[in-house]
């Protein structure tokens, strides 16, 4: 380990709690997709900070818009009516012409949108069609977030470790078997919510007929349908939102990692039926929807829509999973599974292969990718990756399973 990274390490130790495992790697720079370190080595960033920096690191058009939104104006709160706002909330609804008159609740994380569509799911049911409906159901092996409502949903026991007592009104069930989820819904259910591939859970897309019967059962029992597209939207898939793969139609989407391309920014988005369950009072944030944010996000899907990024997506998905798959032809035995949609991927290590020394040999080699469930290679790359880039990674994972 270099000197500039163990001084960091060491300050970090003494000054940020211990909550983070993080990479031997300490970033200092980047641009486009490509990582710097405090040192200048350069990297290939096949993750852009878990799908967050979708447009790259450093667009230049998205620094101008926050430099210029910086120097106008950065933060008054929701007492007042600003045009960042409203720009970027008609704009993402766009994304979402099945949304019947839909509306935008706008927060700051992931795990705050879900928290926020919990609690829109329980108070329209309640207020406005007058039901005593709380129950949420989630799917093993989800995520959802770390706030207490949303690690209580999400589906792994590790994210709930020394956190009880835990919220009541939340049923975890098999992910991908409809008889299980017919069999948990109850009078008390107010809303089913999943993540169309899970991508925590190891990049794991679930088959179309179930996707369907889940809204099925939905709409039978009138339950609220919520798609988690916090790590799937904007693009990553190759559309707008994974669930448009599928043709369901849900009643809450929530969103947040790549909005704002960097910018720390979530949102809810609901019908607007659904959307009348929040009134004066109800739920708020003090930086939801803050001017500097907004303006990043609205200049991020205006990139988004002009350079046409859902269909780069993908293309370059399609490609990239066929460059794995002639990996996994010429090491036999190395490769379990490779799988995604769009720049969704996961390459899934057999479990003779030592995945934790692949990871470390990549990020050695200078590529960075996330290892996730002990022995899936996660691969979130910004939108704007190339197949040259692409390339050059299939060609190094190849030469690492042969040299193991
Ligand atoms: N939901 C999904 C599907 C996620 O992948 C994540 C984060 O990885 C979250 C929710 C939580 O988002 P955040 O970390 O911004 O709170």
């Amino acid at each position: 380990m270099n000197d500039s990274l163990n001084i960091l390490k060491e300050r970090t130790n003494l000054s940020i709690m211990n909550t983070y495992g993080r990479y031997p790697l300490a970033l200092a720079k980047g641009l486009g997709c490509a990582l710097f370190d405090l040192d200048g080595r350069e990297y290939l960033d096949l993750l852009a900070g878990i799908a967050v920096t979708g447009l790259g690191h450093c667009h230049p058009e998205i620094t101008k818009a926050v430099s210029d939104q910086a120097a106008t104006l950065v933060h008054v709160s929701n007492l007042f009516f600003t045009e960042p706002a409203v720009d970027l909330a008609e704009a993402l609804l766009a994304t979402w012409p099945e949304g019947k008159n839909g509306r935008v609740f706008f927060c700051n994380s992931g795990a705050e949108a879900n928290e926020g569509a919990i609690k829109l799911a329980r108070r329209y049911m309640r207020k406005v069609r007058g039901e005593d409906r709380y129950e949420i159901i989630t799917l093993a092996n989800s995520f959802h977030g770390r706030t207490l409502a949303t690690l209580t949903a999400t589906g792994q026991e590790k994210v709930k470790d020394g956190f009880a007592p835990l919220p009541e009104g939340f049923t975890t069930v098999e992910a991908g078997n409809l008889d299980a989820l017919r069999h948990a819904v109850t009078p008390r259910t107010a809303a089913i919510l999943l993540e169309v591939i899970q991508g925590e859970g190891g990049v794991k897309p679930f088959a179309s007929e179930y996707l369907q019967g889940v809204q099925a059962l939905c709409r039978e029992k009138g339950v609220l349908l919520m798609v988690d597209e916090i790590q799937t939207g904007l693009c990553r898939t190759g559309k707008w939102w994974a669930h448009q793969h599928f043709g369901l139609t849900p009643d809450v989407i929530t969103v947040a990692k790549s909005l704002a391309n960097g910018l720390p920014m979530g949102a809810v988005m609901a019908t607007g039926e659904v959307a009348q369950g929040f009134e004066p009072g109800s739920h708020a944030t003090t930086f939801g929807g803050t001017p500097l944010a907004a303006a990043a996000a609205t200049k991020t899907l205006e990139i988004m829509k002009r350079d046409e990024l859902a269909k780069r997506a993908a293309r370059l998905g399609a490609f990239a999973l066929s460059l794995f798959r002639d990996v996994a032809v010429a090491n036999p035995g190395s490769i379990k599974e490779t799988r995604g949609l769009g720049l969704m991927l996961g390459i899934e290590l057999a479990p003779a292969v030592n995945a934790q020394k692949v990871w470390e040999t990549l990020l050695a080699r200078g590529f960075i990718v996330n290892l996730t469930q002990g022995s899936v290679l996660r691969l979130l790359p910004p939108l704007v990756v190339s197949e040259e880039q692409l390339t050059r990674f299939a060609r190094a994972l190849g030469d690492i399973l042969k040299e193991l």
